[in-house]
Protein backbone atom coordinates (compact mmCIF):
# COMPACT_ATOMS: atom_id res chain seq x y z
CA UNK A 1 0.00 0.00 0.00
CA UNK A 2 2.78 2.27 0.91
CA UNK A 3 4.48 1.63 -1.96
CA UNK A 4 1.46 2.25 -4.48
CA UNK A 5 1.06 5.57 -2.66
CA UNK A 6 4.69 6.08 -3.13
CA UNK A 7 4.43 5.80 -6.56
CA UNK A 8 1.24 7.38 -7.33
CA UNK A 9 2.82 10.32 -5.69
CA UNK A 10 6.31 10.30 -7.31
CA UNK A 11 4.52 10.11 -10.97
CA UNK A 12 2.09 12.92 -10.05
CA UNK A 13 5.34 15.02 -8.89
CA UNK A 14 6.95 14.53 -12.07
CA UNK A 15 3.75 14.22 -14.39
CA UNK A 16 3.74 18.37 -15.14
CA UNK A 17 7.87 17.76 -15.84
CA UNK A 18 6.38 15.25 -18.33
CA UNK A 19 3.52 17.22 -19.90
CA UNK A 20 5.15 20.36 -20.30
CA UNK A 21 7.89 18.81 -21.95
CA UNK A 22 5.21 16.71 -24.52
CA UNK A 23 4.01 20.36 -25.37
CA UNK A 24 7.02 22.03 -25.97
CA UNK A 25 7.87 19.04 -28.39
CA UNK A 26 4.85 19.82 -29.93
CA UNK A 27 5.42 23.67 -30.22
CA UNK A 28 8.70 22.66 -31.59
CA UNK A 29 7.56 20.07 -34.09
CA UNK A 30 4.23 20.89 -35.49
CA UNK A 31 4.21 23.91 -38.36
CA UNK A 32 4.01 27.18 -36.93
CA UNK A 33 2.82 30.65 -38.55
CA UNK A 34 5.73 32.89 -38.44
CA UNK A 35 5.02 36.91 -36.84
CA UNK A 36 5.84 39.71 -36.10
CA UNK A 37 4.81 40.77 -32.39
CA UNK A 38 4.37 44.56 -31.11
CA UNK A 39 7.16 44.83 -28.59
CA UNK A 40 10.71 45.08 -29.82
CA UNK A 41 12.96 43.11 -29.12
CA UNK A 42 16.01 44.63 -26.80
CA UNK A 43 18.73 43.07 -28.82
CA UNK A 44 17.97 43.97 -32.40
CA UNK A 45 15.45 46.92 -31.96
CA UNK A 46 13.19 44.61 -34.66
CA UNK A 47 9.65 43.73 -33.77
CA UNK A 48 10.01 40.67 -31.77
CA UNK A 49 9.45 37.38 -33.55
CA UNK A 50 6.78 34.31 -32.36
CA UNK A 51 5.61 31.06 -33.98
CA UNK A 52 2.09 30.56 -33.35
CA UNK A 53 0.88 26.83 -33.57
CA UNK A 54 -1.37 26.71 -29.88
CA UNK A 55 -4.45 25.80 -31.59
CA UNK A 56 -3.05 22.36 -33.66
CA UNK A 57 -0.48 22.03 -30.24
CA UNK A 58 -3.93 22.18 -28.30
CA UNK A 59 -6.20 19.50 -30.70
CA UNK A 60 -2.90 17.15 -30.48
CA UNK A 61 -3.05 16.94 -26.60
CA UNK A 62 -7.04 16.92 -26.47
CA UNK A 63 -6.95 14.11 -28.76
CA UNK A 64 -3.98 12.26 -27.08
CA UNK A 65 -5.70 12.78 -23.83
CA UNK A 66 -9.25 11.80 -25.01
CA UNK A 67 -8.83 8.61 -26.59
CA UNK A 68 -5.68 7.41 -23.87
CA UNK A 69 -3.20 7.17 -26.50
CA UNK A 70 -0.74 7.49 -23.72
CA UNK A 71 -2.08 4.80 -21.45
CA UNK A 72 -3.08 7.47 -18.95
CA UNK A 73 -6.50 6.77 -17.58
CA UNK A 74 -8.67 9.99 -18.27
CA UNK A 75 -9.22 10.62 -14.60
CA UNK A 76 -5.40 10.33 -13.90
CA UNK A 77 -4.15 14.08 -14.13
CA UNK A 78 -7.18 15.19 -11.79
CA UNK A 79 -6.09 12.01 -8.97
CA UNK A 80 -2.63 13.39 -8.79
CA UNK A 81 -3.25 16.62 -9.23
CA UNK A 82 -2.00 17.60 -5.41
CA UNK A 83 1.45 15.91 -5.89
CA UNK A 84 1.69 17.91 -9.45
CA UNK A 85 0.90 20.80 -8.28
CA UNK A 86 4.17 20.50 -5.63
CA UNK A 87 6.36 19.13 -8.83
CA UNK A 88 4.86 22.24 -11.24
CA UNK A 89 5.81 24.37 -8.41
CA UNK A 90 9.78 23.10 -7.92
CA UNK A 91 9.91 23.61 -11.77
CA UNK A 92 8.46 27.34 -11.29
CA UNK A 93 11.40 27.94 -8.62
CA UNK A 94 14.43 25.94 -11.18
CA UNK A 95 13.30 27.98 -13.97
CA UNK A 96 12.62 31.24 -12.24
CA UNK A 97 16.60 30.83 -10.85
CA UNK A 98 17.89 30.20 -14.39
CA UNK A 99 16.01 33.11 -16.20
CA UNK A 100 16.47 35.62 -14.08
CA UNK A 101 20.18 35.13 -12.78
CA UNK A 102 21.48 34.69 -16.20
CA UNK A 103 21.01 38.18 -16.64
CA UNK A 104 22.74 40.66 -15.23
CA UNK A 105 21.63 42.34 -12.37
CA UNK A 106 19.61 45.55 -13.21
CA UNK A 107 19.95 47.55 -9.52
CA UNK A 108 16.39 45.73 -7.91
CA UNK A 109 16.50 43.94 -4.64
CA UNK A 110 16.82 40.10 -5.21
CA UNK A 111 13.13 39.21 -3.83
CA UNK A 112 12.00 41.98 -6.90
CA UNK A 113 14.06 40.59 -9.34
CA UNK A 114 13.02 37.11 -8.39
CA UNK A 115 9.32 37.78 -7.83
CA UNK A 116 9.35 39.87 -11.30
CA UNK A 117 12.02 39.11 -13.46
CA UNK A 118 14.91 40.94 -14.95
CA UNK A 119 14.35 40.64 -18.85
CA UNK A 120 11.13 41.15 -21.13
CA UNK A 121 11.70 38.45 -23.66
CA UNK A 122 12.86 35.43 -23.44
CA UNK A 123 13.46 32.42 -25.60
CA UNK A 124 14.92 28.76 -25.07
CA UNK A 125 18.01 28.43 -26.49
CA UNK A 126 17.48 31.26 -28.81
CA UNK A 127 14.88 29.23 -30.50
CA UNK A 128 11.31 29.31 -28.72
CA UNK A 129 10.23 32.50 -27.59
CA UNK A 130 9.08 31.21 -23.73
CA UNK A 131 6.30 32.99 -23.37
CA UNK A 132 4.18 31.81 -26.05
CA UNK A 133 5.37 28.70 -24.96
CA UNK A 134 3.71 29.21 -21.43
CA UNK A 135 0.90 30.29 -22.01
CA UNK A 136 0.28 26.91 -24.32
CA UNK A 137 1.39 25.18 -20.68
CA UNK A 138 -1.16 27.59 -19.20
CA UNK A 139 -4.14 26.92 -21.46
CA UNK A 140 -3.37 23.47 -22.42
CA UNK A 141 -2.81 21.61 -18.98
CA UNK A 142 -6.02 23.89 -17.72
CA UNK A 143 -8.40 22.57 -20.02
CA UNK A 144 -6.93 19.06 -20.04
CA UNK A 145 -6.88 19.22 -15.72
CA UNK A 146 -10.83 20.50 -16.48
CA UNK A 147 -12.08 17.55 -18.43
CA UNK A 148 -10.18 14.92 -16.23
CA UNK A 149 -11.80 16.31 -13.20
CA UNK A 150 -14.82 16.05 -14.82
CA UNK A 151 -14.25 12.20 -15.68
CA UNK A 152 -13.27 11.92 -12.30
CA UNK A 153 -16.17 13.17 -11.50
CA UNK A 154 -18.87 11.14 -13.46
CA UNK A 155 -16.61 7.98 -12.34
CA UNK A 156 -17.56 9.06 -8.94
CA UNK A 157 -20.89 9.69 -9.15
CA UNK A 158 -22.27 8.16 -12.38
CA UNK A 159 -26.09 8.30 -12.83
CA UNK A 160 -25.85 10.97 -9.87
CA UNK A 161 -23.16 13.27 -11.50
CA UNK A 162 -23.81 16.77 -11.53
CA UNK A 163 -24.09 17.82 -15.75
CA UNK A 164 -23.13 21.54 -14.86
CA UNK A 165 -19.42 19.96 -13.93
CA UNK A 166 -19.56 18.65 -18.19
CA UNK A 167 -20.82 22.74 -18.58
CA UNK A 168 -18.41 23.73 -16.52
CA UNK A 169 -15.07 21.99 -18.23
CA UNK A 170 -16.55 22.60 -21.89
CA UNK A 171 -16.53 26.14 -20.58
CA UNK A 172 -12.66 26.30 -19.66
CA UNK A 173 -12.04 24.08 -23.30
CA UNK A 174 -14.00 26.51 -24.91
CA UNK A 175 -12.23 29.33 -23.47
CA UNK A 176 -8.60 27.82 -24.41
CA UNK A 177 -9.82 27.06 -27.80
CA UNK A 178 -10.86 30.78 -28.13
CA UNK A 179 -7.26 32.49 -26.65
CA UNK A 180 -5.79 29.95 -29.36
CA UNK A 181 -7.90 31.05 -32.33
CA UNK A 182 -7.34 34.42 -31.50
CA UNK A 183 -3.29 33.68 -30.38
CA UNK A 184 -1.87 36.60 -32.19
CA UNK A 185 -3.92 38.91 -30.61
CA UNK A 186 -2.20 37.90 -27.10
CA UNK A 187 0.66 39.89 -28.92
CA UNK A 188 -0.92 43.00 -28.10
CA UNK A 189 -1.93 42.29 -24.28
CA UNK A 190 -0.21 43.43 -20.85
CA UNK A 191 1.50 39.80 -20.44
CA UNK A 192 3.56 40.51 -23.52
CA UNK A 193 4.10 43.97 -23.41
CA UNK A 194 5.15 44.25 -19.53
CA UNK A 195 5.51 41.14 -17.98
CA UNK A 196 8.98 40.06 -17.41
CA UNK A 197 10.38 36.09 -16.87
CA UNK A 198 9.83 36.31 -13.21
CA UNK A 199 8.62 33.92 -10.41
CA UNK A 200 5.25 35.74 -11.10
CA UNK A 201 5.01 34.85 -14.80
CA UNK A 202 6.83 31.09 -14.19
CA UNK A 203 4.07 30.41 -11.24
CA UNK A 204 1.73 31.90 -13.00
CA UNK A 205 1.68 29.49 -16.29
CA UNK A 206 2.99 26.56 -14.38
CA UNK A 207 0.77 26.38 -11.28
CA UNK A 208 -1.51 29.24 -11.24
CA UNK A 209 -3.56 28.82 -14.88
CA UNK A 210 -3.56 24.94 -15.08
CA UNK A 211 -4.14 23.94 -11.56
CA UNK A 212 -5.27 26.92 -9.31
CA UNK A 213 -7.79 28.44 -11.31
CA UNK A 214 -9.90 24.60 -11.02
CA UNK A 215 -9.92 25.03 -7.03
CA UNK A 216 -13.90 25.33 -7.25
CA UNK A 217 -13.86 21.78 -8.57
CA UNK A 218 -11.35 20.42 -5.67
CA UNK A 219 -14.35 20.72 -3.50
CA UNK A 220 -17.34 20.32 -6.07
CA UNK A 221 -15.94 17.21 -7.92
CA UNK A 222 -16.86 15.55 -4.52
CA UNK A 223 -20.92 16.17 -4.86
CA UNK A 224 -23.48 15.02 -6.74
CA UNK A 225 -25.90 16.52 -9.07
CA UNK A 226 -27.64 19.52 -6.82
CA UNK A 227 -31.05 18.88 -5.18
CA UNK A 228 -33.46 21.00 -8.44
CA UNK A 229 -36.12 19.90 -10.38
CA UNK A 230 -35.41 19.56 -13.85
CA UNK A 231 -36.76 22.28 -14.82
CA UNK A 232 -34.86 24.49 -12.19
CA UNK A 233 -31.99 22.67 -13.64
CA UNK A 234 -32.45 23.16 -17.26
CA UNK A 235 -33.07 26.82 -16.65
CA UNK A 236 -29.86 27.14 -14.70
CA UNK A 237 -27.51 25.28 -17.25
CA UNK A 238 -29.29 27.81 -20.28
CA UNK A 239 -28.57 30.97 -17.93
CA UNK A 240 -25.21 30.05 -17.36
CA UNK A 241 -23.81 29.27 -20.74
CA UNK A 242 -25.86 32.29 -22.18
CA UNK A 243 -24.35 34.74 -19.86
CA UNK A 244 -20.93 33.07 -20.32
CA UNK A 245 -21.28 33.96 -23.89
CA UNK A 246 -22.00 37.43 -23.52
CA UNK A 247 -19.12 37.96 -21.28
CA UNK A 248 -17.27 36.15 -23.68
CA UNK A 249 -18.43 38.82 -26.58
CA UNK A 250 -17.42 41.64 -24.26
CA UNK A 251 -13.84 40.04 -23.45
CA UNK A 252 -13.54 39.36 -27.23
CA UNK A 253 -14.82 42.33 -28.86
CA UNK A 254 -12.75 45.00 -26.67
CA UNK A 255 -9.62 42.54 -26.97
CA UNK A 256 -10.15 42.68 -30.76
CA UNK A 257 -10.82 45.79 -31.48
CA UNK A 258 -8.08 46.97 -30.01
CA UNK A 259 -5.83 44.88 -31.31
CA UNK A 260 -7.49 45.69 -35.08
CA UNK A 261 -6.80 49.22 -33.71
CA UNK A 262 -2.84 48.52 -33.14
CA UNK A 263 -2.40 46.64 -36.48
CA UNK A 264 -4.58 48.96 -39.15
CA UNK A 265 -5.17 52.70 -36.60
CA UNK A 266 -7.41 53.76 -39.37
CA UNK A 267 -9.59 50.57 -39.91
CA UNK A 268 -12.96 50.41 -38.53
CA UNK A 269 -13.77 47.94 -36.06
CA UNK A 270 -16.08 44.93 -37.64
CA UNK A 271 -16.28 47.54 -40.86
CA UNK A 272 -19.09 49.51 -38.09
CA UNK A 273 -17.10 51.48 -35.05
CA UNK A 274 -15.10 54.33 -36.44
CA UNK A 275 -11.75 54.88 -34.01
CA UNK A 276 -12.19 57.79 -31.84
CA UNK A 277 -8.25 58.80 -30.54
CA UNK A 278 -6.68 60.95 -28.31
CA UNK A 279 -2.91 61.74 -28.83
CA UNK A 280 -0.74 62.68 -27.03
CA UNK A 281 1.34 63.82 -30.28
CA UNK A 282 3.64 60.64 -30.04
CA UNK A 283 0.80 57.96 -29.31
CA UNK A 284 -2.36 57.48 -30.02
CA UNK A 285 -5.52 55.97 -27.86
CA UNK A 286 -8.63 54.17 -28.43
CA UNK A 287 -11.91 56.27 -26.93
CA UNK A 288 -14.76 54.80 -28.75
CA UNK A 289 -16.37 51.12 -28.96
CA UNK A 290 -15.61 48.95 -26.25
CA UNK A 291 -13.00 51.47 -24.72
CA UNK A 292 -15.22 54.14 -24.80
CA UNK A 293 -17.85 52.61 -22.10
CA UNK A 294 -14.71 51.02 -19.76
CA UNK A 295 -10.88 51.44 -20.06
CA UNK A 296 -10.85 47.84 -19.42
CA UNK A 297 -14.16 46.38 -20.57
CA UNK A 298 -12.30 43.02 -21.52
CA UNK A 299 -11.76 42.95 -17.77
CA UNK A 300 -16.18 43.18 -17.51
CA UNK A 301 -16.43 40.51 -19.85
CA UNK A 302 -14.07 37.84 -18.63
CA UNK A 303 -15.32 38.57 -15.26
CA UNK A 304 -18.96 37.40 -16.21
CA UNK A 305 -17.82 34.73 -17.73
CA UNK A 306 -16.23 33.49 -14.20
CA UNK A 307 -19.49 34.31 -13.41
CA UNK A 308 -21.42 32.01 -15.16
CA UNK A 309 -19.11 29.43 -14.93
CA UNK A 310 -19.55 29.78 -10.65
CA UNK A 311 -23.23 29.41 -11.87
CA UNK A 312 -22.55 26.23 -13.50
CA UNK A 313 -22.53 24.14 -10.89
CA UNK A 314 -25.83 24.64 -9.92
CA UNK A 315 -24.17 24.61 -5.62
CA UNK A 316 -24.81 28.28 -5.70
CA UNK A 317 -24.23 28.62 -1.93
CA UNK A 318 -20.89 26.89 -2.12
CA UNK A 319 -18.17 29.22 -1.33
CA UNK A 320 -15.90 26.53 -3.32
CA UNK A 321 -18.19 27.80 -6.92
CA UNK A 322 -17.15 31.25 -6.41
CA UNK A 323 -13.69 30.91 -5.42
CA UNK A 324 -12.22 31.80 -9.15
CA UNK A 325 -14.44 34.67 -9.40
CA UNK A 326 -13.18 36.51 -6.55
CA UNK A 327 -9.30 35.45 -7.28
CA UNK A 328 -10.31 36.64 -11.00
CA UNK A 329 -12.07 40.31 -9.94
CA UNK A 330 -8.76 40.85 -7.18
CA UNK A 331 -6.33 40.06 -10.00
CA UNK A 332 -8.09 42.63 -12.43
CA UNK A 333 -8.71 45.31 -10.28
CA UNK A 334 -4.95 45.34 -9.02
CA UNK A 335 -3.94 44.93 -12.49
CA UNK A 336 -5.79 47.90 -13.41
CA UNK A 337 -4.52 49.94 -11.61
CA UNK A 338 -0.92 49.09 -12.47
CA UNK A 339 -1.88 49.53 -16.26
CA UNK A 340 -3.06 52.62 -15.29
CA UNK A 341 0.21 54.03 -14.00
CA UNK A 342 1.77 52.69 -17.16
CA UNK A 343 -0.39 53.98 -19.68
CA UNK A 344 -0.52 57.34 -17.31
CA UNK A 345 3.43 57.20 -18.25
CA UNK A 346 3.57 56.69 -21.72
CA UNK A 347 0.41 58.44 -22.70
CA UNK A 348 0.36 61.64 -20.27
CA UNK A 349 -2.16 64.11 -20.91
CA UNK A 350 -4.11 62.38 -23.41
CA UNK A 351 -4.39 59.47 -20.38
CA UNK A 352 -5.66 62.36 -17.70
CA UNK A 353 -8.16 63.03 -20.93
CA UNK A 354 -9.24 59.33 -21.80
CA UNK A 355 -10.09 59.13 -18.02
CA UNK A 356 -12.43 62.26 -18.04
CA UNK A 357 -13.92 60.59 -20.91
CA UNK A 358 -14.05 57.25 -20.18
CA UNK A 359 -14.52 57.44 -16.23
CA UNK A 360 -15.50 53.59 -15.12
CA UNK A 361 -12.56 51.79 -14.66
CA UNK A 362 -13.95 48.10 -15.38
CA UNK A 363 -17.57 47.89 -14.97
CA UNK A 364 -19.78 50.43 -17.19
CA UNK A 365 -21.53 52.64 -14.98
CA UNK A 366 -20.41 50.95 -11.69
CA UNK A 367 -16.44 51.16 -11.22
P1 LIG B 1 -5.07 44.88 -22.10
O1 LIG B 1 -5.29 44.01 -23.27
O2 LIG B 1 -6.14 45.86 -21.83
O3 LIG B 1 -3.66 45.58 -22.32
C1 LIG B 1 -3.27 46.73 -21.64
C2 LIG B 1 -2.39 47.53 -22.59
O4 LIG B 1 -3.15 47.94 -23.75
C3 LIG B 1 -1.91 48.82 -21.98
O5 LIG B 1 -0.74 48.62 -21.20
C4 LIG B 1 -1.66 49.67 -23.20
O6 LIG B 1 -0.42 49.21 -23.79
C5 LIG B 1 -2.79 49.28 -24.12
N1 LIG B 1 -3.98 50.10 -23.94
C6 LIG B 1 -4.75 50.24 -22.84
N2 LIG B 1 -5.80 51.03 -23.07
C7 LIG B 1 -5.71 51.41 -24.37
C8 LIG B 1 -6.50 52.24 -25.19
N3 LIG B 1 -7.62 52.84 -24.77
N4 LIG B 1 -6.10 52.41 -26.48
C9 LIG B 1 -4.98 51.82 -26.94
N5 LIG B 1 -4.18 51.02 -26.20
C10 LIG B 1 -4.55 50.82 -24.92
O7 LIG B 1 -4.93 44.10 -20.74
P2 LIG B 1 -4.41 42.65 -20.43
O8 LIG B 1 -3.25 42.33 -21.28
O9 LIG B 1 -4.25 42.63 -18.95
O10 LIG B 1 -5.63 41.70 -20.81
C11 LIG B 1 -5.82 41.09 -22.10
C12 LIG B 1 -6.90 40.02 -21.98
O11 LIG B 1 -6.42 38.95 -21.18
C13 LIG B 1 -8.17 40.54 -21.30
O12 LIG B 1 -9.30 40.00 -21.95
C14 LIG B 1 -8.10 39.97 -19.91
O13 LIG B 1 -9.39 39.76 -19.41
C15 LIG B 1 -7.35 38.68 -20.17
N6 LIG B 1 -6.64 38.24 -18.98
C16 LIG B 1 -7.02 37.08 -18.42
C17 LIG B 1 -6.42 36.63 -17.29
C18 LIG B 1 -6.85 35.39 -16.70
O14 LIG B 1 -6.09 34.88 -15.91
N7 LIG B 1 -8.02 34.85 -16.99
C19 LIG B 1 -5.29 37.34 -16.67
C20 LIG B 1 -4.99 38.57 -17.33
C21 LIG B 1 -5.62 38.98 -18.46
P3 LIG B 1 0.35 50.04 -24.95
O15 LIG B 1 -0.02 51.46 -24.81
O16 LIG B 1 1.81 49.79 -24.68
O17 LIG B 1 -0.10 49.45 -26.23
Amino acid sequence: MTVYYLNEALLGFVTPIVVFAILLALHVLIPAWKVDGYIKDDATGEPAKYRLNGLLVFIVALLVWGFELSGVPLAWLWEVKYWSILGALVLSVVVTLYYVFRESPDGKSITSSFWLGRKLHVTIFGRVEVKMYLYIIGGGVLALNALSGAAYHYNLHGANANPGILLYAAMWVFFVLDYFCFERVQLYTYDLIHEKAGFKLFFGCFVVYPYLYLIPLWGLAEYPAPDLSPFASSALLTASAVIFLAGWVISRGANLQKYTFKRWPEKKFLGIIEPQTLSNGEHRLLCSGFWGIARHANYFGEAVMAFAMALSFGHLLSPWAWVYLVFILGLFITRQIDDDELCGAKYGEAWQEYKKKTPYRIVPGVY
